[in-house]
């Protein structure tokens, strides 16, 4: 499989006693044929100065019995083909050389049998080897004469004649004729009875016809189907062996034919001539034209011929002086061939149906799989199969009061409900987007920012300057006409948030986590950057408070242990009785460097306890800081919040540069109250946006509002101050 083979050219001569022994020899090697012409006989024979010529081929069959070749020519051919590669012998040569007798042999007699009956045998041979197969056996039997096709087993009573000519129709699964009768065979002796009925026919036919046998083309194909018994692979192979019977290759000159003659001698010298130029054609793999269609042989035999097949020639010869001239058109057609390379390869295909029932069984056993593997985790049976709408119904509503806050996380099932819940997920969020477009279209007239026939027709009316604001904005905010940077696409995110910012001020306020992004990035931006410091600076303390702590203990340890240690050595000493000079103990070197080693330790001990409690300072110093920042940072968006978005016109001179307010003192619930829902969301986005732990939200919360109310009366007094003035 998959390397490349030369096409296997061979030559039989049909036996004479009048044998040309001088123009006609054999080399050693069986294989090679040497023909030599004499002066006299070249004449008139051919055309140029050549006389002699060498033709090497696989092997040169003279007086070879049908036993042999078989055996030569077929059996490996035969065999593969039960292996699922196509094969395809064929015999070539002019009429009278022995084709038939080659392919079919003598019908009567069993010894003299061809290489079609001992093909058929070989075939039903193997299967009974094979008892792990099912092998199932078909046969056709066709013949091509003057480009007509003609099913040579029509004649079977089941079978009756076809109604409309036969067409060679192709599919993806190969070529096939339609109309031709194909039998199943389920043993030997009934394709016999198959093959005798199709010659038979071929016979009959060129008598009542007035057909001449030797100027068709017959191909009785044999196909086998392997499926394994015993895996349930949905797996199978098939191929076909083609068993091609050609016309006589003689020339027929003009002169001597004519009418009838004269048009089969015409078709078969096509075919014939076509056949090669596939043949050349399939072997050269620049090509990626074969002309198959040119004739009904080549047609037929598409898949085949060459290309992935085993194919095999026998050209037949006379070893008469007399036909040395298509001896010689024979034997150059086999050299030819010779040269073609194929690439056999098998012919793999699959049983959709039990590849079906394959799949279900391994779904079921996945399944039972899937239910013990719950079972093992304690899980509550789960169910695999698809979500009905139902279903699909509640996880959308999960989703939506997950994005609300509502809901506070989603349970994770399994692999389809995870697979649902972001499809539910960008259905929502698509929604929503599309929600917000129709809102501001509603209100607003949007237009393209790339569609600038658009935009310069507003520039003209005066309503915008060049940078899409409206005239006599500066800030760009007014009412009523707005051009939004919305590109066509409706709902990138960061588009719409630009919208706000630019554009006028929208009636419906963005919603807080986006406005608070939005925030951060713009006005809060310092504070927000004093903030991200601080606490890196507080992680980073905190990082080596901890790993202070871990040295403290490890020292902690290793004291201890020296401790153990002298302890340990004290008693041996006291045991051993206490060596005293001069009042002073006299102690051994181990013990000695352990009281060293002690002092040692807790030297570094304080050290670091000293470390530890500078950098707990730090650290609440940070922590402090960290909250200061915090704080500013929440209550400042709140406030710039309320004045960008809900701020009454009334109070908006107030605002102003000179206005008598400063901005960031607005009372906020003055001018509008958050809903409980608001509040709740706030909450939220405090909680995702500053990771510090859930304990401290309500903590921030209840600052937040404390500070609000601090606000409150702070404004308050400044309204009132204004007013007085
Ligand atoms: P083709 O089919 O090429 O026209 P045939 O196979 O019909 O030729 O052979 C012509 C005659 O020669 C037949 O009577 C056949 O039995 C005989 N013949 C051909 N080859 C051999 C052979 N190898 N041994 C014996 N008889 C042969
Ligand atoms: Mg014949």
């Amino acid at each position: 499989m998959g390397s490349r083979k030369k096409v296997h050219a061979f030559v039989r001569v049909r036996p004479t006693d009048d044998f040309a022994h001088e123009m006609i020899k054999y080399r050693d090697d069986n294989k090679t044929i040497d023909i030599h012409l004499k002066k006299d006989t070249r004449r008139g024979v051919v055309n140029n100065q050549q006389t002699d010529w060498s033709f090497k081929l696989d092997r040169v069959l003279h007086d070879a019995s049908q036993d042999l070749v078989y055996e030569t020519v077929a059996k490996d051919v035969v065999s593969q083909a039960l292996n699922g590669f196509n094969g395809t012998i064929m015999c070539y040569g002019q009429t009278g050389a022995g084709k038939t007798y080659t392919m079919t042999g003598a019908t009567e007699n069993y010894k003299h049998r061809g290489i079609l009956p001992r093909a058929l045998q070989q075939v039903f041979r193997m299967i009974e080897e094979r008892p792990t197969h099912a092998i199932t056996v078909r046969v056709s039997y066709l013949e091509i004469y003057n480009e007509s096709l003609f099913d040579l087993l029509s004649t079977l009573p089941y079978v009756g004649p076809s109604a409309t000519p036969m067409t060679i129709v192709e599919n993806p699964q190969g070529v096939f004729i339609k109309g031709l009768s194909v039998h199943l065979t389920s043993q030997e002796e009934d394709a016999f009875s198959l093959l005798f009925e199709g010659e038979t026919n071929r016979i009959i036919a060129s008598h009542t016809m007035n057909k001449n046998s030797s100027r068709s083309h017959c191909i009785f194909t044999i196909y086998v189907e392997a499926r394994s018994r015993t895996l349930s692979d949905e797996k199978y192979v098939t191929s076909k062996i083609n068993l091609v019977d050609l016309a006589g290759s003689e020339r027929l000159g003009k002169s001597r034919s004519e009418g009838r003659v004269l048009k089969e001698a015409t078709y078969i010298n096509k075919s014939l001539s076509f056949l090669e130029q596939a043949i050349i054609a399939l072997g050269d793999q620049k090509r990626d034209h074969i002309p198959f269609r040119q004739c009904k042989l080549t047609h037929a035999l598409k898949d085949s011929l060459g290309g992935n097949c085993n194919m095999v020639l026998v050209t037949n010869i006379y070893g008469e002086a007399a036909q040395l001239e298509e001896t010689l058109s024979s034997l150059r057609f086999a050299s030819r061939m010779k040269l073609v390379t194929t690439e056999p390869a098998i012919n793999e295909k699959y049983d959709a149906e039990r590849m079906v029932k394959n799949l279900e069984k391994e779904l079921a056993l996945l399944k039972q799989e899937l239910a013990i593997h719950d079972s093992l985790a304690n899980r509550t049976l789960v169910n695999y199969d698809p979500m009905d709408e139902i279903q699909i119904a509640e996880i959308n509503s999960q989703v939506r009061r997950y994005l609300e806050g509502t809901l506070e996380e989603i349970d994770i099932i399994n692999l389809r409900q995870i697979q649902e819940v972001f499809n539910q997920f960008r259905m929502v969020l698509s929604q929503q987007e599309q929600e917000v477009e129709s809102t501001l279209r509603r209100k607003y007239t949007l237009i393209d920012k790339n569609d600038y026939a658009a935009i310069s027709a507003v520039q003209k009316a005066g309503l915008v300057d060049a940078d899409g604001h409206l005239v006599g904005e500066p800030d760009g905010q007014g009412f009523g006409l707005g051009v939004a940077p919305f590109s066509v696409k409706p709902g990138k995110k960061s588009k719409s948030k630009k919208m706000f910012k630019e554009q006028v001020r929208p009636s419906t306020p963005p919603t807080k986590p986006v406005a608070f992004e939005d925030f951060k990035n713009e006005r809060g931006s310092e504070i927000n950057r004093i903030f991200k410091e601080n606490k890196s600076i507080l992680n980073e303390r905190r990082k080596r408070a901890s790993e202070t702590t871990q040295r403290i203990n490890a020292i902690k340890r290793e004291i201890d242990m020296t401790k153990e240690a002298l302890n340990l050595q004290k008693s041996l000493r006291e045991k051993q009785g206490e060596y005293e000079n001069k009042g002073l103990m006299i102690i051994d070197e181990e013990e000695f460097l352990l009281i060293l080693k002690l002092k040692d330790l807790k030297k570094q001990y304080r050290t670091e306890h000293q470390d530890l409690r500078d950098l707990r300072a730090e650290v609440q110093y940070c922590q402090h800081l960290v909250d200061q920042c915090r704080h500013r940072l929440l209550t400042e968006f709140d406030i710039w919040y309320n004045e960008s978005f809900f701020v009454p016109e009334d109070l908006q001179m107030a605002l102003k540069p000179g206005g008598g307010i400063r901005p960031g003192m607005m009372p906020l619930n003055k001018i509008v109250s958050l809903g409980e829902d608001d509040q709740d969301r706030f909450g939220q986005l405090q909680q995702t946006t500053l990771p510090e732990g859930p304990d401290s939200v309500s903590f921030y919360n209840a600052k937040v509002k404390m500070e609000q109310k601090h606000n409150y009366v702070k404004t308050m007094m400044g309204l009132q101050q204004a007013h007085r003035k």
